[in-house]
């Protein structure tokens, strides 16, 4: 795998790539990585791709209060990881090539950006948007590989892409998930044991809430109890909803793809998981 610090590095790599046939794929990420990313990139390694990763941890999309500082970096082992997955390329810019001084756009998404994790994070999916239309712009990718597990992230993307014309296929891969079933996340590693314990609850509750809506069973009612044995479990909730899958408005109507979606902290860490409600 080779590794680029620098712009001008990278494009003249993936010049080189394109004028070889290669078509560039792109698995962008903050690093820290775990077998969640590892999907990505599998997902990307398509014949005659050439496959790209960027770690970068963006300071737009963390609020004021939250873990910028203490997110955790592992470059090391990350390279280690990215080899072993067949990853052609990686690209760790430094912040100063990403935001030199003088820096002054911001790309909003408004609407899907909104509520949920937008409303609990201001900002924060403005830092997204902004940082992967620049990603976009330096790769210049023809696919781009994001987790669901990050569902409004995904829709955030999804809709910059048709909105600003990118020439790029979005593709969502499923999410990763511990043995217990807890999803896999760079900030799992904030969790204390006795919380890590805990944790297991957030998957159980959103899988019992979607097989009773599935069931028929009462969807206000559904949602209710998942909140119900969250608290008991000694999360604080910030929501659980069913929502659009693509607008991420809540009670979907009839016909959408509907997904099932949750945030809850214990103690200081703050987990988002999703699950779809489709027959499928
Ligand atoms: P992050 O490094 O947390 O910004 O995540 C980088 C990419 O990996 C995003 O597209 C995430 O949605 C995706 N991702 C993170 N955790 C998982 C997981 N457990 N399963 C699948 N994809 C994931």
């Amino acid at each position: 795998m080779e590794v680029y610090r620098d712009l001008a590095g990278l494009r003249a790599a993936l010049a080189e790539a394109r004028a070889a046939g290669r078509e560039v794929a792109l698995v962008p990420t903050m690093g820290a990585l775990h077998a969640g990313h590892v999907a990505l990139v599998e997902a990307a390694r398509r014949p005659g791709a050439c496959v790209v990763a960027s770690i970068f941890v963006n300071p737009k999309q963390f609020g004021a209060n939250e873990d910028l500082s203490r997110y955790p970096r592992k470059e090391i082992s990350d390279i280690a990881m990215l080899t072993d997955a067949g990853c052609d390329i990686l690209w760790l810019p430094p912040v100063e090539a990403m935001y030199p001084d003088g820096f002054a756009t911001n790309v909003s998404v408004t609407g899907v950006s909104d509520g949920w994790d937008g409303a609990a994070r201001p900002g924060h999916f403005d830092g997204v948007a902004t940082v992967v239309a620049k990603l976009f712009n330096q790769v210049r990718p023809a696919r781009a590989y994001f987790g669901e597990k990050d569902f409004q992230q995904l829709a955030v993307i999804r809709r910059m892409v048709t909105d600003l014309d990118f020439e790029i296929e979005i593709t969502g891969v499923p999410t990763q998930r511990e043995d217990d079933g807890l999803a896999l996340s760079s900030r799992n590693v904030y969790l204390l044991p006795e919380e890590r314990a805990k944790a297991v609850a957030l998957p159980r509750a959103l899988g019992v809430a979607a097989r009773t809506i599935l069931g028929g069973g009462e969807v206000a009612r559904a949602l209710e109890d998942a909140t119900a044995t969250l608290v008991g479990a000694g999360f604080t909730v910030d929501y659980v909803a069913l929502v659009d899958a693509e607008t991420l408005v809540a009670d979907p109507a009839p016909g959408r793809r509907r997904q099932l979606r949750a945030a809850a902290r214990i103690g200081n860490t703050r987990l988002i998981d999703n699950l779809a409600v489709d027959p499928a």
